[in-house]
Protein backbone atom coordinates (compact mmCIF):
# COMPACT_ATOMS: atom_id res chain seq x y z
CA UNK A 1 0.00 0.00 0.00
CA UNK A 2 1.32 3.17 -1.06
CA UNK A 3 1.27 6.15 1.93
CA UNK A 4 -0.12 8.79 -0.73
CA UNK A 5 -3.20 8.62 -2.86
CA UNK A 6 -4.23 4.81 -3.58
CA UNK A 7 -5.76 2.77 -0.71
CA UNK A 8 -5.59 -0.79 0.35
CA UNK A 9 -7.32 -3.44 -1.83
CA UNK A 10 -8.20 -5.36 1.53
CA UNK A 11 -10.73 -2.73 3.11
CA UNK A 12 -12.04 -5.13 6.02
CA UNK A 13 -8.36 -5.16 7.27
CA UNK A 14 -5.81 -3.31 6.15
CA UNK A 15 -4.25 0.05 7.89
CA UNK A 16 -4.30 3.34 6.04
CA UNK A 17 -2.35 5.99 6.75
CA UNK A 18 -2.03 8.68 3.88
CA UNK A 19 0.68 11.76 4.40
CA UNK A 20 -1.43 14.08 1.39
CA UNK A 21 -4.07 16.03 0.90
CA UNK A 22 -5.92 16.46 -2.35
CA UNK A 23 -4.64 20.01 -3.92
CA UNK A 24 -4.39 21.27 -7.36
CA UNK A 25 -5.52 17.89 -8.79
CA UNK A 26 -3.46 16.06 -7.14
CA UNK A 27 -2.76 14.16 -4.07
CA UNK A 28 0.29 16.81 -2.57
CA UNK A 29 1.95 15.75 0.44
CA UNK A 30 0.88 17.44 3.68
CA UNK A 31 3.23 20.73 4.88
CA UNK A 32 2.17 19.99 8.51
CA UNK A 33 3.32 16.72 10.90
CA UNK A 34 0.58 16.76 13.20
CA UNK A 35 -2.01 13.59 12.43
CA UNK A 36 -5.99 12.64 13.41
CA UNK A 37 -6.29 8.78 14.28
CA UNK A 38 -8.75 6.96 12.56
CA UNK A 39 -10.58 4.47 15.25
CA UNK A 40 -12.86 1.30 14.18
CA UNK A 41 -15.83 1.84 17.02
CA UNK A 42 -17.06 -1.79 16.83
CA UNK A 43 -13.44 -2.70 17.41
CA UNK A 44 -11.25 0.26 19.32
CA UNK A 45 -8.44 -0.41 16.57
CA UNK A 46 -7.19 2.30 15.34
CA UNK A 47 -6.65 1.32 11.63
CA UNK A 48 -6.19 4.66 9.84
CA UNK A 49 -4.41 8.03 10.38
CA UNK A 50 -4.73 11.54 7.87
CA UNK A 51 -2.44 14.35 8.15
CA UNK A 52 -3.91 17.32 10.33
CA UNK A 53 -4.02 20.55 7.84
CA UNK A 54 -1.02 22.85 8.53
CA UNK A 55 -1.88 26.73 7.51
CA UNK A 56 0.28 26.23 4.38
CA UNK A 57 -1.93 23.58 3.51
CA UNK A 58 -5.34 25.29 3.57
CA UNK A 59 -3.66 28.18 2.18
CA UNK A 60 -2.41 25.72 -1.05
CA UNK A 61 -5.65 23.90 -1.58
CA UNK A 62 -7.85 27.67 -1.46
CA UNK A 63 -5.35 28.94 -3.63
CA UNK A 64 -5.86 26.57 -5.94
CA UNK A 65 -9.12 26.83 -5.51
CA UNK A 66 -9.03 30.40 -6.33
CA UNK A 67 -7.31 29.86 -9.57
CA UNK A 68 -9.67 27.16 -10.98
CA UNK A 69 -12.49 29.49 -10.36
CA UNK A 70 -10.72 33.08 -11.40
CA UNK A 71 -9.10 31.13 -14.67
CA UNK A 72 -9.88 28.03 -14.82
CA UNK A 73 -12.17 26.33 -17.68
CA UNK A 74 -14.96 24.69 -15.27
CA UNK A 75 -16.81 28.23 -14.48
CA UNK A 76 -16.39 29.06 -18.12
CA UNK A 77 -18.43 26.06 -19.27
CA UNK A 78 -21.71 25.89 -20.09
CA UNK A 79 -23.80 23.76 -17.21
CA UNK A 80 -25.00 21.34 -19.68
CA UNK A 81 -21.53 20.82 -20.34
CA UNK A 82 -20.78 19.99 -16.50
CA UNK A 83 -23.47 18.15 -16.16
CA UNK A 84 -22.24 15.51 -18.67
CA UNK A 85 -18.86 15.96 -16.31
CA UNK A 86 -21.51 15.32 -13.13
CA UNK A 87 -22.50 12.17 -14.86
CA UNK A 88 -19.77 10.67 -15.54
CA UNK A 89 -18.90 11.35 -12.07
CA UNK A 90 -21.53 9.47 -10.98
CA UNK A 91 -20.37 6.41 -12.57
CA UNK A 92 -17.29 7.09 -11.19
CA UNK A 93 -18.65 7.14 -7.77
CA UNK A 94 -20.78 4.13 -8.11
CA UNK A 95 -17.75 1.91 -9.72
CA UNK A 96 -15.77 2.30 -6.25
CA UNK A 97 -19.00 1.34 -3.90
CA UNK A 98 -17.74 -1.18 -2.27
CA UNK A 99 -14.63 1.38 -1.05
CA UNK A 100 -17.08 3.71 -0.19
CA UNK A 101 -19.03 1.52 2.48
CA UNK A 102 -16.61 -0.28 4.23
CA UNK A 103 -14.29 2.70 4.66
CA UNK A 104 -16.99 4.34 5.97
CA UNK A 105 -18.23 1.56 8.43
CA UNK A 106 -15.27 1.14 9.73
CA UNK A 107 -14.78 4.57 10.11
CA UNK A 108 -18.05 5.93 11.88
CA UNK A 109 -19.26 1.72 12.64
CA UNK A 110 -22.08 2.53 10.48
CA UNK A 111 -23.77 -1.06 9.60
CA UNK A 112 -23.04 -2.23 5.92
CA UNK A 113 -26.62 -2.30 5.54
CA UNK A 114 -26.24 1.66 5.59
CA UNK A 115 -23.35 2.42 3.79
CA UNK A 116 -24.05 -0.33 1.33
CA UNK A 117 -26.19 2.38 -0.56
CA UNK A 118 -24.18 5.06 0.27
CA UNK A 119 -22.50 5.54 -3.28
CA UNK A 120 -25.66 4.71 -5.39
CA UNK A 121 -27.50 7.62 -3.32
CA UNK A 122 -24.36 9.71 -3.89
CA UNK A 123 -24.67 8.89 -7.79
CA UNK A 124 -28.11 9.43 -7.73
CA UNK A 125 -27.59 13.14 -5.72
CA UNK A 126 -24.97 13.89 -8.94
CA UNK A 127 -27.56 12.89 -11.70
CA UNK A 128 -30.33 14.84 -10.27
CA UNK A 129 -28.57 17.83 -9.99
CA UNK A 130 -26.59 17.16 -13.52
CA UNK A 131 -30.25 16.83 -14.84
CA UNK A 132 -31.03 21.05 -13.37
CA UNK A 133 -28.60 22.16 -16.04
CA UNK A 134 -31.52 23.55 -18.12
CA UNK A 135 -32.51 25.63 -14.68
CA UNK A 136 -29.53 27.52 -15.03
CA UNK A 137 -29.28 27.70 -19.13
CA UNK A 138 -32.76 28.89 -19.91
CA UNK A 139 -33.52 32.27 -20.71
CA UNK A 140 -35.11 33.98 -17.78
CA UNK A 141 -36.17 37.43 -18.91
CA UNK A 142 -39.14 39.38 -16.93
CA UNK A 143 -40.27 42.41 -18.24
CA UNK A 144 -40.57 45.65 -16.31
CA UNK A 145 -44.44 45.54 -14.59
CA UNK A 146 -44.51 49.33 -16.17
CA UNK A 147 -43.39 48.06 -19.36
CA UNK A 148 -40.74 50.38 -19.68
CA UNK A 149 -38.02 47.54 -20.44
CA UNK A 150 -36.96 43.88 -19.50
CA UNK A 151 -34.48 41.94 -17.66
CA UNK A 152 -32.43 39.07 -17.87
CA UNK A 153 -31.78 36.77 -14.72
CA UNK A 154 -28.06 35.21 -14.60
CA UNK A 155 -27.50 32.64 -12.14
CA UNK A 156 -23.66 32.75 -11.98
CA UNK A 157 -21.74 30.64 -9.72
CA UNK A 158 -20.34 32.45 -6.39
CA UNK A 159 -16.87 30.90 -6.42
CA UNK A 160 -15.05 29.24 -4.01
CA UNK A 161 -17.29 27.16 -1.44
CA UNK A 162 -15.67 25.84 1.57
CA UNK A 163 -17.52 22.36 2.75
CA UNK A 164 -17.65 21.35 5.78
CA UNK A 165 -19.60 18.28 6.89
CA UNK A 166 -19.72 15.75 10.06
CA UNK A 167 -19.32 12.48 10.57
CA UNK A 168 -22.53 10.71 10.69
CA UNK A 169 -22.77 10.54 7.23
CA UNK A 170 -19.89 11.17 5.77
CA UNK A 171 -20.24 11.28 2.09
CA UNK A 172 -23.90 11.62 1.26
CA UNK A 173 -23.24 15.36 3.53
CA UNK A 174 -20.65 16.11 1.23
CA UNK A 175 -22.36 15.12 -2.10
CA UNK A 176 -25.23 17.05 -1.29
CA UNK A 177 -22.89 19.97 -1.15
CA UNK A 178 -20.43 19.41 -3.84
CA UNK A 179 -23.03 18.20 -6.69
CA UNK A 180 -24.85 21.60 -6.91
CA UNK A 181 -21.49 23.83 -5.79
CA UNK A 182 -19.97 21.92 -8.88
CA UNK A 183 -23.27 22.30 -11.39
CA UNK A 184 -23.26 25.60 -10.66
CA UNK A 185 -19.61 26.36 -11.80
CA UNK A 186 -18.20 27.02 -8.51
CA UNK A 187 -14.80 25.20 -7.10
CA UNK A 188 -14.38 23.79 -3.50
CA UNK A 189 -12.43 22.72 -0.58
CA UNK A 190 -13.92 19.93 1.26
CA UNK A 191 -13.43 19.37 4.84
CA UNK A 192 -14.71 15.81 6.36
CA UNK A 193 -14.71 16.02 10.61
CA UNK A 194 -11.89 14.27 12.15
CA UNK A 195 -13.46 10.88 13.13
CA UNK A 196 -14.18 9.97 8.85
CA UNK A 197 -11.65 11.83 6.85
CA UNK A 198 -10.87 8.32 4.66
CA UNK A 199 -14.24 7.78 2.73
CA UNK A 200 -14.02 10.98 1.00
CA UNK A 201 -11.21 10.26 -0.72
CA UNK A 202 -12.77 7.81 -3.12
CA UNK A 203 -15.48 10.30 -4.06
CA UNK A 204 -12.53 12.76 -4.59
CA UNK A 205 -10.54 10.01 -6.37
CA UNK A 206 -14.27 9.58 -8.73
CA UNK A 207 -14.20 13.31 -9.24
CA UNK A 208 -10.35 13.20 -10.99
CA UNK A 209 -11.17 10.31 -12.77
CA UNK A 210 -14.45 11.91 -14.31
CA UNK A 211 -12.41 14.49 -15.58
CA UNK A 212 -12.96 17.60 -13.37
CA UNK A 213 -10.13 19.55 -13.86
CA UNK A 214 -7.46 20.51 -11.41
CA UNK A 215 -7.70 22.86 -8.48
CA UNK A 216 -11.83 22.83 -8.67
CA UNK A 217 -12.50 20.08 -6.42
CA UNK A 218 -9.60 19.84 -3.36
CA UNK A 219 -9.91 18.15 -0.18
CA UNK A 220 -7.93 19.03 3.14
CA UNK A 221 -8.04 16.94 6.70
CA UNK A 222 -8.08 19.01 9.56
CA UNK A 223 -10.06 19.29 13.27
CA UNK A 224 -12.55 22.41 13.60
CA UNK A 225 -9.69 24.35 14.51
CA UNK A 226 -8.94 24.11 10.28
CA UNK A 227 -12.51 23.98 9.78
CA UNK A 228 -13.05 27.73 11.54
CA UNK A 229 -9.59 28.77 9.78
CA UNK A 230 -11.85 27.57 6.46
CA UNK A 231 -14.82 29.69 7.19
CA UNK A 232 -12.35 33.01 8.17
CA UNK A 233 -10.05 32.60 4.70
CA UNK A 234 -9.56 35.25 2.23
CA UNK A 235 -10.41 33.54 -0.69
CA UNK A 236 -13.95 31.80 0.69
CA UNK A 237 -17.05 33.26 -1.20
CA UNK A 238 -19.37 30.43 0.83
CA UNK A 239 -19.53 28.25 3.46
CA UNK A 240 -21.75 25.48 3.32
CA UNK A 241 -21.83 23.63 6.60
CA UNK A 242 -23.32 19.96 8.49
CA UNK A 243 -22.98 19.95 11.70
CA UNK A 244 -24.12 21.13 15.57
CA UNK A 245 -25.60 23.60 15.99
CA UNK A 246 -23.29 25.05 18.84
CA UNK A 247 -20.72 24.56 15.93
CA UNK A 248 -23.03 26.54 13.44
CA UNK A 249 -23.96 29.13 15.49
CA UNK A 250 -19.92 30.44 15.61
CA UNK A 251 -20.02 29.77 11.96
CA UNK A 252 -22.92 31.93 11.11
CA UNK A 253 -21.45 34.88 13.54
CA UNK A 254 -18.19 34.69 11.42
CA UNK A 255 -20.07 34.70 8.38
CA UNK A 256 -22.30 37.56 9.66
CA UNK A 257 -19.04 39.36 10.37
CA UNK A 258 -17.61 38.93 7.04
CA UNK A 259 -21.20 39.08 5.24
CA UNK A 260 -20.45 36.04 3.54
CA UNK A 261 -22.70 33.87 2.13
CA UNK A 262 -23.70 30.16 4.29
CA UNK A 263 -26.08 27.25 4.58
CA UNK A 264 -26.07 25.56 7.77
CA UNK A 265 -27.86 22.32 8.43
CA UNK A 266 -27.46 21.67 12.29
CA UNK A 267 -29.46 19.42 14.69
CA UNK A 268 -32.32 18.15 15.34
CA UNK A 269 -34.98 16.82 18.13
CA UNK A 270 -38.12 15.88 15.82
CA UNK A 271 -41.28 14.30 16.58
CA UNK A 272 -43.18 11.15 15.85
CA UNK A 273 -46.60 11.92 16.15
CA UNK A 274 -48.97 8.76 16.87
CA UNK A 275 -52.59 9.59 15.96
CA UNK A 276 -55.39 7.39 18.12
CA UNK A 277 -55.87 5.55 14.80
CA UNK A 278 -52.57 4.95 14.03
CA UNK A 279 -51.51 1.33 12.64
CA UNK A 280 -48.72 -0.56 14.74
CA UNK A 281 -48.02 -2.93 12.32
CA UNK A 282 -47.28 -1.11 10.07
CA UNK A 283 -45.38 1.85 12.04
CA UNK A 284 -43.70 -1.39 13.37
CA UNK A 285 -42.25 -1.97 9.87
CA UNK A 286 -41.02 1.77 9.18
CA UNK A 287 -39.95 2.71 12.95
CA UNK A 288 -35.99 1.93 13.24
CA UNK A 289 -35.99 3.87 9.66
CA UNK A 290 -37.85 6.35 10.70
CA UNK A 291 -36.90 6.70 14.49
CA UNK A 292 -32.90 5.24 14.77
CA UNK A 293 -31.85 5.29 11.26
CA UNK A 294 -28.06 5.04 11.60
CA UNK A 295 -28.01 3.79 15.72
CA UNK A 296 -30.15 6.85 16.26
CA UNK A 297 -27.07 8.94 14.43
CA UNK A 298 -29.06 10.89 12.00
CA UNK A 299 -30.36 14.32 12.09
CA UNK A 300 -33.78 14.38 10.95
CA UNK A 301 -34.81 11.25 12.66
CA UNK A 302 -38.39 11.23 15.20
CA UNK A 303 -36.63 10.24 18.46
CA UNK A 304 -39.38 11.70 20.46
CA UNK A 305 -42.36 9.18 20.09
CA UNK A 306 -45.71 11.28 21.08
CA UNK A 307 -47.85 8.57 21.91
CA UNK A 308 -52.22 9.05 22.24
CA UNK A 309 -52.65 8.14 26.47
CA UNK A 310 -55.66 5.55 25.00
CA UNK A 311 -53.01 3.46 23.31
CA UNK A 312 -50.14 4.21 25.24
CA UNK A 313 -49.29 0.86 27.01
CA UNK A 314 -49.70 -0.85 23.35
CA UNK A 315 -47.10 1.60 21.84
CA UNK A 316 -44.54 1.43 24.48
CA UNK A 317 -44.79 -2.53 24.01
CA UNK A 318 -44.67 -2.07 20.69
CA UNK A 319 -41.27 0.02 20.29
CA UNK A 320 -39.72 -2.24 23.18
CA UNK A 321 -40.41 -5.21 20.95
CA UNK A 322 -38.75 -3.83 17.95
CA UNK A 323 -35.75 -1.98 19.71
CA UNK A 324 -35.53 -5.20 21.68
CA UNK A 325 -35.49 -7.36 18.41
CA UNK A 326 -33.34 -5.77 16.14
CA UNK A 327 -29.61 -7.16 15.66
CA UNK A 328 -27.11 -5.18 17.02
CA UNK A 329 -23.38 -6.45 16.46
CA UNK A 330 -20.37 -5.90 13.88
CA UNK A 331 -21.80 -3.59 11.44
CA UNK A 332 -19.72 -5.34 8.60
CA UNK A 333 -22.42 -8.35 9.35
CA UNK A 334 -24.79 -7.06 6.90
CA UNK A 335 -27.73 -8.41 9.28
CA UNK A 336 -26.99 -5.79 11.72
CA UNK A 337 -29.29 -3.10 12.29
CA UNK A 338 -28.01 -1.51 15.39
CA UNK A 339 -23.88 -0.86 15.15
CA UNK A 340 -21.52 1.07 17.95
CA UNK A 341 -21.89 4.93 18.58
CA UNK A 342 -19.41 6.26 16.28
CA UNK A 343 -16.79 7.86 18.15
CA UNK A 344 -15.56 7.78 22.01
CA UNK A 345 -17.07 11.31 22.62
CA UNK A 346 -20.10 10.68 21.21
CA UNK A 347 -20.56 7.79 23.19
CA UNK A 348 -20.13 9.46 26.56
CA UNK A 349 -22.85 12.28 25.57
CA UNK A 350 -25.60 9.05 25.06
CA UNK A 351 -23.85 7.93 28.27
CA UNK A 352 -24.44 11.08 30.05
CA UNK A 353 -27.72 11.71 28.45
CA UNK A 354 -29.00 8.01 29.77
CA UNK A 355 -27.63 8.57 33.29
CA UNK A 356 -29.90 12.25 33.23
CA UNK A 357 -33.03 10.18 32.45
CA UNK A 358 -32.08 7.58 35.25
CA UNK A 359 -31.71 10.69 37.45
CA UNK A 360 -34.99 12.35 36.61
CA UNK A 361 -37.37 9.29 36.48
CA UNK A 362 -37.70 8.17 32.98
CA UNK A 363 -38.59 4.58 32.96
CA UNK A 364 -36.32 2.46 30.57
CA UNK A 365 -38.20 -0.20 29.01
CA UNK A 366 -35.25 -1.74 27.46
CA UNK A 367 -31.39 -1.04 26.93
CA UNK A 368 -30.13 1.68 28.98
CA UNK A 369 -26.49 -0.07 29.12
CA UNK A 370 -23.13 -0.15 27.59
CA UNK A 371 -22.42 -3.45 26.62
CA UNK A 372 -18.26 -4.98 27.06
CA UNK A 373 -15.73 -3.27 25.26
CA UNK A 374 -13.52 -2.38 23.32
CA UNK A 375 -16.08 -0.96 21.05
CA UNK A 376 -18.33 1.52 21.62
CA UNK A 377 -21.76 -0.27 21.92
CA UNK A 378 -24.92 1.21 23.55
CA UNK A 379 -27.50 -1.14 23.66
CA UNK A 380 -30.56 0.23 21.88
CA UNK A 381 -32.60 2.41 24.76
CA UNK A 382 -36.46 2.92 25.20
CA UNK A 383 -37.34 5.45 27.47
CA UNK A 384 -40.95 5.68 28.68
CA UNK A 385 -42.86 7.85 30.67
CA UNK A 386 -40.60 10.46 29.35
CA UNK A 387 -41.60 14.39 30.62
CA UNK A 388 -41.31 17.18 29.01
CA UNK A 389 -38.64 19.09 31.44
CA UNK A 390 -36.15 16.03 31.08
CA UNK A 391 -33.12 16.77 29.43
CA UNK A 392 -34.08 13.97 27.30
CA UNK A 393 -37.28 15.33 25.83
CA UNK A 394 -35.22 19.09 24.84
CA UNK A 395 -31.98 17.75 24.08
CA UNK A 396 -30.42 16.14 20.33
CA UNK A 397 -28.76 12.73 21.72
CA UNK A 398 -27.92 11.22 18.74
CA UNK A 399 -27.25 7.79 19.55
CA UNK A 400 -29.55 4.85 19.91
CA UNK A 401 -32.56 6.08 22.73
CA UNK A 402 -36.18 7.00 22.02
CA UNK A 403 -38.07 8.79 24.38
CA UNK A 404 -42.23 8.42 24.83
CA UNK A 405 -44.44 11.22 25.95
CA UNK A 406 -48.18 10.40 26.14
CA UNK A 407 -50.26 13.44 25.09
CA UNK A 408 -54.46 13.80 25.67
CA UNK A 409 -55.89 15.97 23.13
CA UNK A 410 -53.62 15.81 19.24
CA UNK A 411 -53.16 19.74 20.10
CA UNK A 412 -51.51 18.92 22.79
CA UNK A 413 -48.98 16.57 20.77
CA UNK A 414 -48.24 19.37 18.22
CA UNK A 415 -47.76 21.45 21.20
CA UNK A 416 -44.98 19.45 22.73
CA UNK A 417 -43.84 18.51 18.51
CA UNK A 418 -43.16 22.60 18.50
CA UNK A 419 -41.90 23.28 22.00
CA UNK A 420 -37.72 22.34 21.69
CA UNK A 421 -35.68 25.26 19.68
CA UNK A 422 -35.05 23.13 16.91
CA UNK A 423 -37.57 22.39 13.49
CA UNK A 424 -35.70 19.96 11.54
CA UNK A 425 -37.79 16.88 10.81
CA UNK A 426 -41.08 14.87 12.58
CA UNK A 427 -42.95 12.10 10.98
CA UNK A 428 -47.47 11.74 11.86
CA UNK A 429 -48.61 8.15 11.66
CA UNK A 430 -52.84 7.50 11.38
CA UNK A 431 -54.68 5.11 9.64
CA UNK A 432 -55.79 8.06 7.54
CA UNK A 433 -53.16 9.62 5.49
CA UNK A 434 -55.23 12.67 4.97
CA UNK A 435 -55.59 13.28 8.87
CA UNK A 436 -52.11 13.26 9.15
CA UNK A 437 -51.49 15.41 6.15
CA UNK A 438 -53.45 17.88 7.97
CA UNK A 439 -51.60 17.44 11.05
CA UNK A 440 -48.11 17.69 9.61
CA UNK A 441 -49.37 20.71 7.77
CA UNK A 442 -49.36 22.33 11.68
CA UNK A 443 -45.48 20.52 12.84
CA UNK A 444 -43.09 23.69 12.77
CA UNK A 445 -39.88 22.16 10.78
CA UNK A 446 -38.53 21.98 7.49
CA UNK A 447 -39.28 18.71 6.27
CA UNK A 448 -42.62 15.79 7.49
CA UNK A 449 -43.66 12.66 6.82
CA UNK A 450 -46.57 10.87 6.45
CA UNK A 451 -46.29 7.09 8.02
CA UNK A 452 -42.93 7.34 6.54
CA UNK A 453 -39.74 9.91 6.15
CA UNK A 454 -37.41 10.24 3.54
CA UNK A 455 -34.94 12.71 1.78
CA UNK A 456 -36.49 13.67 -1.81
CA UNK A 457 -33.18 14.82 -3.75
CA UNK A 458 -35.79 17.00 -5.88
CA UNK A 459 -37.48 18.47 -2.86
CA UNK A 460 -35.56 21.31 -0.27
CA UNK A 461 -34.58 19.86 3.00
CA UNK A 462 -33.38 22.33 5.86
CA UNK A 463 -34.18 23.23 9.15
CA UNK A 464 -35.89 26.05 10.68
CA UNK A 465 -34.83 28.17 13.72
CA UNK A 466 -31.93 26.34 15.48
CA UNK A 467 -31.88 23.96 13.41
CA UNK A 468 -30.68 25.86 10.48
CA UNK A 469 -30.48 28.88 7.60
CA UNK A 470 -31.10 27.77 3.74
CA UNK A 471 -31.87 23.99 2.31
CA UNK A 472 -30.29 21.40 0.43
CA UNK A 473 -31.73 19.40 -2.24
CA UNK A 474 -33.87 20.60 -4.79
CA UNK A 475 -33.84 23.69 -7.18
CA UNK A 476 -33.80 25.83 -4.41
CA UNK A 477 -30.84 23.75 -2.88
CA UNK A 478 -28.87 24.30 -6.57
CA UNK A 479 -29.89 28.28 -6.07
CA UNK A 480 -27.61 28.30 -2.58
CA UNK A 481 -24.54 27.85 -4.85
CA UNK A 482 -25.49 30.85 -7.58
CA UNK A 483 -25.10 34.66 -7.39
CA UNK A 484 -28.24 35.92 -8.96
CA UNK A 485 -27.39 38.90 -11.35
CA UNK A 486 -30.19 40.98 -13.48
CA UNK A 487 -29.47 42.84 -16.45
CA UNK A 488 -31.81 45.69 -17.49
CA UNK A 489 -32.68 46.77 -20.92
CA UNK A 490 -35.19 48.94 -22.36
CA UNK A 491 -37.93 47.48 -24.49
P1 LIG B 1 -19.69 19.27 14.71
O1 LIG B 1 -20.42 20.56 14.64
O2 LIG B 1 -18.94 18.95 15.93
O3 LIG B 1 -18.65 19.17 13.50
C1 LIG B 1 -19.04 19.28 12.15
C2 LIG B 1 -17.85 19.74 11.33
O4 LIG B 1 -17.47 21.05 11.72
C3 LIG B 1 -16.60 18.88 11.48
O5 LIG B 1 -15.97 18.78 10.22
C4 LIG B 1 -15.75 19.71 12.46
O6 LIG B 1 -14.36 19.46 12.33
C5 LIG B 1 -16.09 21.11 12.00
N1 LIG B 1 -15.89 22.17 13.01
C6 LIG B 1 -15.83 22.04 14.36
N2 LIG B 1 -15.66 23.26 14.92
C7 LIG B 1 -15.65 24.16 13.90
C8 LIG B 1 -15.55 25.59 13.85
N3 LIG B 1 -15.44 26.33 14.95
N4 LIG B 1 -15.60 26.18 12.64
C9 LIG B 1 -15.75 25.46 11.51
N5 LIG B 1 -15.84 24.11 11.50
C10 LIG B 1 -15.80 23.47 12.69
O7 LIG B 1 -20.81 18.17 14.38
P2 LIG B 1 -20.66 16.59 14.39
O8 LIG B 1 -20.56 16.15 15.81
O9 LIG B 1 -19.59 16.18 13.42
O10 LIG B 1 -22.06 16.13 13.75
C11 LIG B 1 -23.19 15.86 14.49
C12 LIG B 1 -24.17 17.01 14.38
O11 LIG B 1 -24.49 17.25 13.01
C13 LIG B 1 -25.49 16.71 15.04
O12 LIG B 1 -25.93 17.81 15.78
C14 LIG B 1 -26.44 16.47 13.87
O13 LIG B 1 -27.79 16.72 14.13
C15 LIG B 1 -25.90 17.42 12.86
N6 LIG B 1 -26.34 17.03 11.51
C16 LIG B 1 -27.23 17.81 10.86
C17 LIG B 1 -27.69 17.44 9.59
C18 LIG B 1 -28.67 18.29 8.84
O14 LIG B 1 -28.78 18.10 7.63
N7 LIG B 1 -29.38 19.21 9.47
C19 LIG B 1 -27.23 16.26 9.01
C20 LIG B 1 -26.33 15.47 9.73
C21 LIG B 1 -25.87 15.88 10.97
Amino acid sequence: MSATGTWPVDFETAPWHPADHFIDGAWVPSVGTARIEVTNPATGEVWGSVPAASDEDLDAAMAAARRAFDAGPWPRMRPSERAEVLRRFADEVESRAAALSLTNTRENGSPVAETGGAAANAAGILRYFAGLAPHLEREDVRPFPNGVGESVVRRDPLGVCALIAPWNFPINLVVIKLAPALLAGNCVVIKPASPTPLSIRHIVEAARAAGIPAGVVNLITGSGRTGDAMVRHPAVDKVAFTGSTEVGRKIAAACGELLRPVTLELGGKSAAILLDDVDLDAFARVFVRSCLRNTGQTCYISTRILAPSSRYDEIVDTITRVVSEAPQGDPLDPGTVFGPVAHRGQYESVLDHLASARAEGARFTTGGEPLPGPGLFIAPTVLADVTPEMRVAREEIFGPVVTIQPYGHVDEAIEIANSTPFGLGGIVFSADEERAFGVAERVDSGSVGVNFFASNHAAPFGGRHDSGLGVEYGVEGLEQYVAFKSIHRRA
